[in-house]
């Protein structure tokens, strides 16, 4: 059966039943119908869910309520109306586990990740999909099963995870395939084509798109027949291929206006205008521009207000009109806070960067500068520390101090989304305790290190910097240590790599035993392990360090392996606060532990 077919059909059974008594097939015919034009006619299939709704309410049908929730929380994340979509979601995510309907449950997660998608939340995106994904092998529900991991692709995508992105496209593509599921396989291979369009692999993108748009002509998918275009038009305009840009963008438009289909209408309208910008015709840029802002004002998709306003915004900039180059920037930046998105705050702010800078306001444009990497962080750190590599670093203070900002932030999304949960399924649900566990979890993985349970090098980098400029400030002691275990080769070559890691292990607790409370204590890398000793001067962190020394040396090393000899550790300590940052201070303790081995190991220097 066709996408048009299907349409038809319940199209029938709506009008059908309308003549009938109120009743639970009535419901779900308005359901069903509504949940098919959820993205080609959001307006009506919102319209279509508030009748479901206040039907279910006269039957007591609770079913049908919760599907309806689903359903407008599923429009309102078109319209870009994230707090109204997730607090209906929230609520059909609480039907459906009331009812016990797992396949809803899933569903309602589907779109809680979606919404968390768009606001730049995305380790909470990342793990709801996850739940829907479990949920869905669990019920051998392919289809569904292959909709979760496409939204998991839509997820590693939109924060740049390409390969993991892909992995989860395919996946989704292998699925669709064997049942023979034509729509998830055009669905799959346009977001595949759309992958590669990204890695610059024109070809690849072309193949992908192509036997996407040749699937969606074949089951008459005309709305997503629209946005295959468009994608095609992107490997063409990325290309520099501006003419055929331009062809398949207005054929991808006028199949979204016949379809009515406002949100890739107004997607292609901004596209347009990306070409005729780089084509210098900034008049025509300008008119496409406003036409898609003015659609996006119109039908109320914040997101397209938001992206027309920055190109409208950077454009103007270009042509030397400040005022309103600024004028539209701000109000871009405004509507990206109003809903949440990360993701659309940093590109504001970027936008409101470079214009200012343009003008030779150099204050503003520092701010936004400013506030464009901290949101950008936000958006790019926020599901695994490791992303934060690939930050650019200009000096080791800077960097502690906006590690910690992240972490900061990252807690505070995490509050903020076990709250939003906790509110909507008034504390019971499973789902709010897994969060909460989560949050808790993830903020101590983000400081432990794993082998030792003693805090890592990131942790205390960011404290470093911050007794660093206390302790300058406030006219303290303190003391940093670095102490690395000695000939530890021998300890990896003579037993085991196993033992090593023993070995770094029950070195770790020795100093966590002998240091006191308020000292930090972390594992720097491999069998290097460095000390931050609060209100301690160099003499009195010399003791502590000879206890150290003493306690590894006369540790009963035999226990974990018989052929261990002993272990010994070199210390160097620095507590000079004169030098200019705190990187210089741990500097100088590593050159005093360079000293130590050099003097032959199993000492302290200071
Ligand atoms: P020195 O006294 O000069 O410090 O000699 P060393 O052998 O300890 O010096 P070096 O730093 O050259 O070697 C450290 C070795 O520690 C190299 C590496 O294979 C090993 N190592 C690093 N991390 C780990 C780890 O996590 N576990 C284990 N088992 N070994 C590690
Ligand atoms: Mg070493
Ligand atoms: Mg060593």
């Amino acid at each position: 059966m066709t996408v048009h077919e299907k349409l038809k059909e319940l199209e029938d059974r709506v009008a059908a039943s309308a003549h009938t008594d109120a009743n639970p097939r009535q419901v779900d015919a308005l359901n069903e119908l509504a949940w098919e034009l959820k993205y080609a006619d959001s307006r009506r299939a919102l319209d279509l869910s508030r009748q479901a709704r206040e039907l279910s309410e006269g039957l007591m049908y609770l079913k049908g309520m919760a599907y309806a929730l689903r359903n407008s929380a599923a429009c309102h994340w078109s319209f870009a109306s994230y707090d109204a979509a997730l607090s209906d979601a929230l609520e059909a995510l609480r039907l459906f586990e009331e009812t016990g309907d797992d396949f809803g449950r899933a569903h309602a997660m589907n779109v809680v990740g979606n919404v968390h998608e768009r606001l730049g939340n995305h380790s909470i995106a990342l793990e709801f999909h996850r739940k829907s994904l479990h949920i869905r092998q669990e019920l051998k529900d392919i289809e569904g099963a292959s909709t979760s991991l496409n939204n998991l692709g839509n997820v590693y995508n939109s924060f740049g995870e390409y390969a993991n992105a892909l992995n989860n496209y395919l996946e989704s593509l292998r699925l669709c395939e064997e049942i023979d599921h034509k729509l998830g396989v055009s669905r799959a291979l346009n977001n595949i084509g759309y992958i590669y369009t990204r890695l610059e692999d024109w070809d690849k993108a072309l193949d992908h798109l192509q036997r996407a748009l040749i699937l969606k002509q074949e089951i008459k998918d005309r709305q997503n027949e629209g946005l295959v275009l468009i994608h095609i038009g992107n490997v063409h305009e990325c290309r520099g291929d501006y003419a055929n840009a331009l062809e398949y963008y207005t054929r991808g438009l006028k199949i979204t206006q016949d379809v009515g289909d406002r949100q890739n209408e107004a997607a292609a309208l901004n596209d347009i205008g990306n070409v005729y910008q780089e084509l210098r015709d900034y008049q025509k840029a300008l008119s496409y521009y406003t036409q898609s802002l003015q659609l996006a004002v119109a039908v109320g998709i914040k997101y397209y207000e938001i992206k027309a306003l920055i190109n409208l915004g950077a454009m103007l900039s270009k042509l030397g009109d400040m005022r309103q180059a600024v004028e539209h920037l701000v109000r871009a930046l405004a509507i990206s806070e109003e809903i949440k998105s990360n993701d659309l705050i940093y590109r504001a702010h970027q936008a409101l960067s470079e214009a200012y800078e343009a003008q030779g306001n150099l204050g503003s444009a520092l701010k936004h500068q400013k506030a464009f990497h901290r949101s950008r962080e936000q958006v790019f750190s926020e599901d695994s520390a490791n992303r934060i590599k690939s930050v650019v670093i200009q000096t080791e203070v800077e960097k502690s101090q906006r590690e910690a900002e992240i972490y900061r932030l990252k807690n505070v999304e995490l509050a903020r989304a076990y709250a939003d949960l906790r509110d909507a399924n008034e504390q019971k649900s499973e789902l709010v305790e897994q969060l909460r566990e989560q949050a808790v979890v993830l903020d101590r993985q983000t400081k432990e290190d794993a082998l030792t349970g003693l805090f890592n090098r990131r942790h205390f980098d960011a404290q470093l910097a911050q007794e660093f400029s206390r302790a300058r400030r406030f006219k303290r002691d303190l003391t940093v240590v670095m102490a690395d275990i000695d000939h530890f080769k021998r300890v990896n070559d003579c037993c085991s790599h196993q033992t090593g890691d023993e070995v770094i292990k029950a070195v770790g607790q020795i100093l966590r035993e002998t240091c006191r409370m308020i000292d930090v204590v972390a594992r720097y890398g491999g069998e290097e392990f460095v000390l931050l000793l609060i209100e301690t001067p160099a003499e009195n962190a010399l003791i502590l360090c000879e206890k150290i020394r003493a306690a590894v040396e006369a540790h009963d090393w035999r226990k974990l392996h018989p052929q261990l000899g002993n272990v010994t550790v070199s210390l160097g300590l620095s507590d000079d606060l004169a030098v200019e940052n705190p990187s210089l201070m741990l500097a100088a303790a590593d050159a005093k532990l360079y000293e130590a081995k050099r003097g032959g190991r199993n000492r302290v220097c200071s």
